[in-house]
């Protein structure tokens, strides 16, 4: 019988990630899913990125993932979003065309060597008798032995549809749901919970009164996601705007109790960030109305999808609702929105590097570990992938991003260490080095670390070769040239008279000086690209900021690096508070800095902490 190294449960954006992560780490990994035809499905809204959600896809792309090469491929309209904000918290969007994102995620992984995929709905898994997970068992009962398995199963386990007063057992709309998974995960002792979320009506785009409307335009040139992408070439087009009117909000206050969410069909959380629409009339009563983007689905289909107007209100509600809407009076329901109930398991119960404590051998990765998101799942999903190909492939260490390194080590911390109430998704105020984060420099935080750890293929690791060599030579050329103040002034420059020499690099830093008038000063600067420009500019801009965080990042590191050793006798320790013990004991924090992080940690137990490791390294050096 064939073994695998790494068996990936589901073709959903972490599923992709991590197979597609695990094959490039040269594991041969199979990917089983219930129907490949819709792996790269994007089940809910037809856009890639957005504020911190495009942080995570640059940051994936850095480390040669899948997500940004089919985002620029399927991209129909590209937004930088923030773009009057400051570089570190701009969000590179993609407006996505359903079907060629589909089509390019799927090419992507048939032209990815060491990957294979299989048809088939995984139920259970088998454990050897040290108790690390042996094999997936399919729906027929066969066994597909392996030495990992990465289980991405999105909204499947135990999923529920409810639409009015309507309910029905489904993955998402026309998807079998699995319940074999949900049962064997119960069964192990996983800590299960329940979550929901929803989405809106799609509509028919030839009945909507597209000349009433706002129209929203990308930008232009399309900036793509993916270092690799020189070009965008999809044909770009624009999204349309409307509003909601005091119509709609009656409409709705008087079904209320249609609604599944206020008629107690429905009692798990769903995203706070990302309400549905009864939701925002009940919680915004005040307000009147609400906006609505109007966003095409693809270049060949009428579909549109209204976002905004996510909603599990019966069909015919439904309809009413939107012949409310100015330029939609007209519009046609193809597919009506509903909310989708779904298990997903407590990230506690989870490694920083995604595997779990219970069985070894098991990651999951993605909205099974109670995210939102098709970035949050798919950076999970690399991480997840990476790190079961390492341990099939003889158990080197788990490989994490901490808080400092990347947006991804920020979510899966947050996951880890402080586990779910709602669904999670990514935003930048949740970072604490949001300067170094920035989305424009991820290969240079990550792309290193990428090739060091094989991760990363041979043409993205020449590319980056190029581009690093060009950020150096463009430095040194900025830093080289330099002026007096009076020279600078001749040449229309304003700075101090102070009589100290300032070079390109620093001049750049003043926001009143920008390339031009440095190029008119010194014509060579010329000669460095665009691209490169705009990346120095912002280093510049940042550097003085970066230097005073460095010492936030150091004490931030030492902590991460003060490792707490899982054995470690908690209940000898006097002074701990039981309380501070059982919530050690429930977290099972990998460093001091981690359990620093968990919600009712004290200080006189980190101190505690601190000592006894210590201690115990001291008596290890004597024993030595
Ligand atoms: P998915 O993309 O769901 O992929 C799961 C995969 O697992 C599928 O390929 C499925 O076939 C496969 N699978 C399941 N069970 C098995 C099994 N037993 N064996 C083999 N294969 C299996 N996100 C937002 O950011 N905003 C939103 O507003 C939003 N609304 C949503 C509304 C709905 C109705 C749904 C369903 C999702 C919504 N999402 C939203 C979430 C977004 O779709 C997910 O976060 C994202 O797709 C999760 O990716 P994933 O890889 O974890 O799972």
């Amino acid at each position: 019988m064939k073994h695998w190294d790494v068996i990936v449960v589901g073709g959903g954006h972490a599923g992709c990630e991590a197979a597609a992560a695990a094959a490039r780490m040269g594991a041969r990994t199979l990917l089983v899913t219930q129907k490949p035809e819709t792996i790269g499905v994007m089940s809910c809204n037809p856009a890639i990125g957005g504020l911190g959600k495009g942080h995570l896809v640059r940051e994936i792309d850095a480390l040669d993932g899948v997500m940004g090469l089919a985002a620029d491929a399927a991209g129909i309209q590209f937004r930088v979003l923030n773009r009057s904000k400051g570089p570190a918290v701009r969000g590179p969007r993609a407006q996505s065309d359903r079907a060629l994102y589909r089509q390019a995620m799927q090419d992507l992984l048939a032209g990815q060597e060491g990957l294979e995929i299989l048809a088939g709905s995984v139920e259970d898994v088998a454990i050897d008798r040290e108790g690390r997970l042996q094999a997936v068992i399919l729906g027929d009962g066969q066994a597909l032995p392996c030495g990992a398995a990465v289980i991405t199963t999105g909204t499947f386990l135990n999923g529920v549809i409810h639409l009015g007063r309507q309910q029905w057992p489904a993955g998402r709309v026309g998807e079998a749901p699995s319940s074999g998974l949900s049962q064997t995960l119960s069964r192990l002792g996983f800590a299960l919970g329940r979550l929901k979320t929803g989405t809106p009506p799609r509509l028919d785009g030839r009945t909507i009164d597209w000349g009433s409307l706002q129209e929203q335009p990308g930008d232009d040139p399309p900036e793509p996601f993916s270092s690799l992408t020189r070009a965008i070439t999809t044909p770009q087009i624009p999204c349309h705007m409307t509003w909601t009117t005091a119509e709609t909000r009656s409409l709705v206050q008087d079904n209320l109790a249609d609604a599944p969410l206020y008629s107690g069909q429905i009692e798990s959380a769903g995203p706070r960030y990302c309400p549905s629409f009864e939701d925002k009339v009940v919680r915004f009563a005040e307000r009147e109305r609400h906006q609505i983007f109007l966003e095409p689905e693809g270049l060949s289909d009428h579909t549109v999808y209204p976002n905004g107007l996510s909603t599990s209100l019966p069909a015919d509600i439904q309809a009413r609702m939107v012949a409310t809407i100015p330029g939609l009076e007209r519009a046609e329901i193809l597919q009506p929105g509903y909310a989708i109930e779904y298990d997903h398991v407590d990230p506690r119960e989870l490694t920083l590097g995604l595997e779990t404590r219970r069985l070894p051998g098991l990651f999951l990765a993605g909205q099974i570990n109670g995210t939102t998101g098709y970035e949050e799942a798919a950076a999970q999903g690399l991480v997840a992938g990476l790190n079961a190909a390492l341990t099939a492939g003889g158990g080197r260490e788990a490989v994490t991003f901490d808080r400092a390194d990347a947006y991804i080590g920020v979510l899966i911390d947050d996951l880890v260490s402080r586990g779910v109430s709602e669904p999670y998704r990514m935003f930048t105020s949740r970072a604490e080095f949001r300067l170094r984060l920035r989305a424009d420099n991820a290969d240079e935080r990550l792309t290193d670390r990428g090739i060091a750890l094989g991760l990363v293929g041979a043409r993205r690791q020449d590319h980056w070769a190029q581009q690093k060599a060009l950020l150096a030579e463009g430095r040194a050329l900025l830093t080289k040239l330099n002026a007096t103040p009076p020279a600078l002034a001749k040449a229309g420059i304003a700075v101090n008279q102070d009589g100290q020499r300032r070079n390109a690099f620093a001049l750049l830093r003043y926001p009143t000086i920008d390339w031009e008038d440095l190029q008119r000063l010194w014509p060579e600067l010329g000669a460095i690209a665009p691209p490169i420009r705009e990346r120095l500019v912002i280093d510049a801009a940042y550097q003085g900021y970066l230097e005073r965080q460095e010492a936030d990042v150091a004490a931030y590191r030492r902590d991460e690096a003060l490792r707490l050793p899982p054995d470690l006798p908690l209940a000898d320790l006097a002074g701990l508070s039981t309380e501070v013990r059982q919530l050690l004991e429930r977290a099972k924090p990998e460093t001091l800095g981690q359990a620093a992080r968990l919600p009712g940690m004290t200080p006189a137990a980190l101190t505690l902490l601190l000592r006894s490791v210590r201690r115990r390294q001291a008596a290890k050096r004597d024993a030595a």
